[in-house]
């Protein structure tokens, strides 16, 4: 490629420090609020991972609306996170509140079925073309059950997965590769219940021959994949990479989970639909409920039949497959309102389109200093990596990764009033995102990468 501008690490320590005093500075209440929270929240947030949000305690949010929130300090920003997906329908929208409130005042929940749950499933049908459909609260059970229910059927242990992927907490999932190919667990992960190599084999994203090679053990419950990376970054599948992995998979008796948890970005039947891809189970959860929790598996007609036939009335409530408040009246409201009236293909019309305009905006200042990143585009959001090419793998895309630098770029973006989604680069368009929106990045990114790569 043409000539990279070297980062100079000691300016972007500097300037690292200088945003952070800036942030520290403009959010007092904030600040006060994460010091109470310390009593009784370990680091002052209610779920670990938040600590790793960038500045040095987390924006407390006052309320949000559509594309924006407003924090304690009455701080507007631009919410290109988006819950990272759980409101890629926009914040609070106007139909899924709607019947969600007239809910709340009928039953929140009973363990037993509204009439919501019936148009909810027969939606899912026509949107992702698989004929039945389960519930519940988090796309992670709907990963567990459908691992579950996979196991069930085959008769056999073991999942594959890629490497460097992610689908919500999942036991089988926190696996990686070493130097040597095979798979161990994943750096870091808290208290796994078997070494995953037990339960999972990790191949590369968009390497067919590994993938055959774990599956010709004959030993392969489930294929689960995200039908383009979207947690390490994003990584898109080489043409065919998808058709070969749906064959592969048949061939060889494993049954195949996409989970469109965020590949949905790419349409309203998400990528599955626009590529039309054939899976035996597919997942989905977040979104749907335009932010109320929800999450649902549907499957194949085979699938349900094979499951009818093999669980035993008597024991169905204990099974492993389950939820007391899966499939709430709440929840089954919110997805009802979401998708009939919110994630429709005209709303997609309007996102991709920014979500172009937000990448187009970003390799333009990227390529003004020479910085030799590239962004990588998936219908309604993108993401830019700091490494000249898009990765092809989940490896490189790991490799890419600068922790340093991103927590600076996102810091600097959080003191202009913008919020990332954070642990990569991304950036999520919804149907309340405006124009106006992706040009305040835009303007703020070319500033910002201008004075890292001073003078250019
Ligand atoms: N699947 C994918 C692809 C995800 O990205 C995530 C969350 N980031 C999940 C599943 C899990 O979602 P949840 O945390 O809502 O259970």
């Amino acid at each position: 490629t043409t000539d990279v501008t070297p980062l100079d690490r000691d300016r972007l320590a500097r300037l690292h420090e200088r945003e952070r005093e800036a942030f520290r500075a403009a959010r007092p209440r904030s600040a006060a609020l994460a010091e109470r929270a310390r009593a009784h929240m370990p680091g002052g947030v209610p779920m670990s991972w938040m600590v790793k949000w960038p500045g040095d305690f987390p924006v407390f949010v006052e309320s949000a609306e559509g594309a924006h929130f407003t924090c304690v300090d009455g701080i507007d920003h631009v919410d290109l996170c988006l819950g990272d997906t759980g409101a890629m329908m926009g914040h609070s929208p106007a139909a899924t509140v709607e019947a969600v409130t007239r809910q709340l005042s009928r039953g929140i929940t009973t363990m037993l079925p509204t009439d919501d749950a019936i148009a909810v499933s027969q939606g899912l049908a026509e949107r992702f073309g698989l004929p039945y459909w389960q519930f519940t609260l988090t796309a992670t059970d709907a990963n567990r059950h459908a691992l579950r229910y996979a196991r069930l059927l085959t008769g056999r242990s073991k999942v594959v997965v890629h490497n460097w992927c992610y689908h919500g907490s999942v036991d089988e999932t926190f696996a990686t590769l070493d130097d040597h190919g095979e798979t161990i667990d994943r750096p870091s992960t808290i208290g796994p219940p078997v070494p995953v190599s037990e339960t999972t084999r990790v191949v590369e994203f968009n390497d067919l021959e590994a993938l055959e090679r774990a599956l010709a053990h004959g030993d392969v419950a489930a294929v689960l994949v995200e039908p383009a990376l979207t947690n390490i970054g994003i990584v898109l599948p080489d043409p065919g990479y998808n058709e070969g992995v749906r064959e592969l998979a048949t061939r060889y008796g494993a049954l195949l989970v996409n989970d469109e948890t965020h590949t949905v970005c790419a349409g309203p039947s998400g990528y599955t639909g626009a590529h039309g891809l054939q899976p035996d189970l597919l997942v989905i959860g977040k979104s749907i409920g335009g932010g109320i929790p929800c999450g649902t598996f549907g499957f194949t007609a085979d699938i349900a039949d094979r499951i009818a036939r093999s669980v035993e009335l008597e024991d169905i409530d204990v099974g492993g497959v389950g939820g007391t408040l899966a499939g709430n009246g709440l929840s089954s409201a919110a997805m009802r309102a979401t998708l009939e009236h919110v994630m429709t293909p005209a709303a997609f019309e309007h996102m991709v389109p920014l979500a172009d305009a937000w990448a187009d905006g970003v390799q333009a200042a990227v390529d003004r200093v020479g910085a030799g990143w590239n962004v990588t585009r998936l219908g309604a959001r993108a993401e830019y990596t700091f490494v000249p090419r898009p990765p092809r793998t989940g490896q490189e895309a790991h490799e890419s990764d600068d922790f340093e630098l991103q927590q600076y770029l996102h810091l600097y973006a959080l003191n202009r009033g913008i919020l990332l989604t954070p642990f990569h680069n991304m950036a999520l368009m919804s149907p309340a995102t405006t124009a106006a929106d992706v040009a305040a990045h835009t303007t703020m990114f070319d500033d910002c990468v201008s004075e890292l790569f001073a003078g250019r």
